[in-house]
C-alpha cells in the first residue's frame, strides 16, 4: 500500500466495468477499494441478456480487433473467476445464427465467409447455411435466404456473472463497500456520506453517472443513457441452442433453461427501470423467429440504462482532473464483450505501462474532441 493512502486504488461503482478493473489491478498486484452507491450490478450490469457478440468481419479496424482479442479471450477469463469463486457466471460461447433475409444479406454473407477466414485468425468461423440446420429453433420463413451461423459470439448471466467476479475478488482481498455513494471526487481522495478514501488512484465506472460529472469538468455533453428493455421466458428448454439476432433482437438461451430476449434501444424515456408495450413488441418479433418461444411464459421483465459516450466509444484512462482520476465507462451495448480487456488496460495505465489502445477508447481522445 503506497505511504499516506488508504488504497492503491478506489473504485467508484460495482458493475461489470468497476469489477473488471477491479479485478485486473488485484492480479497485479495492488490494493482495491470498490465503492457503490447501491448493491452490486444494480446499474446496467445487472440485466439479463449477456450476448457477447462480435462485429461483421469487414472493414477491420483497431477498434474490431481490440474486440476480437476480448472475445477471444473471454472464455479462459471467466472459467477463472468461476473456479476463484465457485460460482457459475453463465459463459458459454454456444455461437450466434442470423437469419438472411434478401438476396444483398446473402451476398454480403458470403464474402464475410472468407473475410472471417483471415481477420478472426482461423479462431471462429462465419458460415453461410440452410435454417433447416437448426429446424425448430429457427422458422424458414424468417430466413428465406438461409442463416449466418458463427462461433465467435457466447452468452453469460450479466447478473450471475458480476456476482461471480465480486466474491472472487473478495476472496482475493478486494473490499467491496455497497451502500457508499461518492459525491465528490478530489486530488487522490473521494467522499460521501460514509467518508473519504485516499488512494493512488481513482477509478470512476459509475455508469451513466459518469456523464454528469464528466459535463462539469468539459462544460459540454459528454454521453447519454440509453434505456434497453428486455425479458426472461421460461417453458421452453434450449439451453445449448445457439443464440439468434434477427430484426434487431436477441434471443439468447441460458445455462438455467430460460431464454431472454430483448432489448429496445430508447433514447427519450420517462421511467427508466419500467417496461412497456415496446417491450412487448420484443417479444413477438422473436416469437415470429424463433417459434418454440409461442409456448413460452414471461417470468420477469428488466430495464436499465446503458453508458453510451457520445462517440459511442469506451472511454478509458486518465482525463485533465483531480490527480489520479482514470476513466472507465461507456460500455454501451457491448460492455460485457469487453469489460475484462478495459479493466486489463487500466490497470495497465495505472502501473504506468504503455498500453495499446484503440485512439477513439482514450479518454482523453473524447476530452479533446469536444
Ligand atoms: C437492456 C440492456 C441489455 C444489454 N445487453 C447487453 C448484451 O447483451 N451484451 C453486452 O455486452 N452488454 C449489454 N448491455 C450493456 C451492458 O449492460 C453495459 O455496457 C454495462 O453493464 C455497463 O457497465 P458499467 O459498469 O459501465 O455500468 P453500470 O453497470 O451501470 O455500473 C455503474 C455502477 O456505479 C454505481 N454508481 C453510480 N454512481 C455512483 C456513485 N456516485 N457512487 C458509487 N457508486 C455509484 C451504480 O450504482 C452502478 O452499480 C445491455 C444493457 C441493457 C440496459
Amino acid at each position: 500500500m503506497a505511504t499516506g493512502f488508504g488504497t492503491d486504488v478506489v473504485v467508484i461503482g460495482a458493475g461489470i466495468f468497476g469489477l473488471s478493473v477491479a479485478w485486473s489491478c488485484l492480479k497485479r498486484g495492488m490494493s482495491v477499494t470498490i465503492v457503490e452507491k447501491t448493491t452490486i450490478g444494480a446499474g446496467a450490469s445487472g440485466g439479463v441478456m449477456g450476448a457477447l457478440s462480435p462485429n461483421v468481419p469487414e472493414n477491420w479496424s483497431p477498434k474490431k480487433q481490440f474486440q476480437l482479442d476480448a472475445l477471444l479471450t473471454a472464455e479462459a477469463h471467466w472459467a477463472e473467476i468461476d473456479a476463484i469463486s465457485g460460482l457459475p457466471s453463465g459463459y458459454g460461447r454456444l455461437g450466434r445464427i442470423i437469419p438472411i433475409t434478401n438476396a444483398r444479406g446473402l451476398e454480403h454473407a458470403e464474402i464475410r465467409t472468407e473475410d472471417a477466414k483471415s481477420l478472426w485468425d482461423g479462431e471462429a468461423f462465419w458460415h453461410v447455411e440452410e435454417s433447416t440446420k437448426f429446424n425448430g429453433w429457427i422458422a424458414p420463413d424468417a430466413a428465406p435466404f438461409g442463416i449466418i451461423h458463427e462461433n465467435l459470439s457466447a452468452r453469460i448471466n450479466p447478473r450471475l456473472a458480476c456476482l461471480s467476479l465480486a466474491k472472487a475478488l473478495q476472496f482475493k482481498g478486494c473490499e467491496i463497500l455497497e451502500g457508499w455513494e461518492m459525491a465528490t471526487i478530489d486530488h487522490n481522495e473521494i467522499s460521501g456520506p460514509s467518508g473519504t478514501i485516499r488512494a493512488k488512484a481513482i477509478v470512476m465506472a459509475a455508469g451513466v453517472a459518469c456523464f454528469p460529472y464528466l459535463e462539469s469538468l468539459w462544460g459540454r455533453n459528454a454521453g447519454m443513457g440509453v434505456k434497453g428493455q428486455s425479458a426472461v421466458l421460461g417453458g421452453v428448454d434450449a439451453a445449448n441452442a445457439p443464440m439468434i439476432f434477427g430484426d434487431h433482437t436477441y434471443i439468447i438461451p441460458h445455462e438455467n433453461g430460460d431464454i431472454s430476449v430483448g432489448s429496445t434501444s430508447e433514447n427519450t424515456y420517462g421511467d427508466p427501470y419500467s417496461v412497456d408495450e415496446h417491450l412487448n413488441q420484443v417479444i413477438e418479433r422473436a416469437a415470429t423467429i424463433c417459434p418454440a418461444l409461442h409456448a413460452s411464459k414471461v417470468k420477469h421483465t428488466w430495464a436499465n440504462v446503458r453508458p453510451r459516450a457520445r462517440k459511442p466509444d469506451p472511454m478509458l484512462g486518465p482525463i485533465d482532473g483531480p490527480a489520479g482520476l482514470h476513466m472507465a465507462t461507456g460500455g454501451f451495448k457491448i460492455g460485457f464483450g469487453i469489460s475484462h480487456k478495459c479493466g486489463e488496460t487500466i490497470a495497465a495505465m495505472i502501473a504506468g505501462e504503455t498500453v495499446f489502445l484503440p485512439k477513439q477508447f482514450h479518454a482523453s481522445f473524447a476530452e479533446a474532441n469536444k
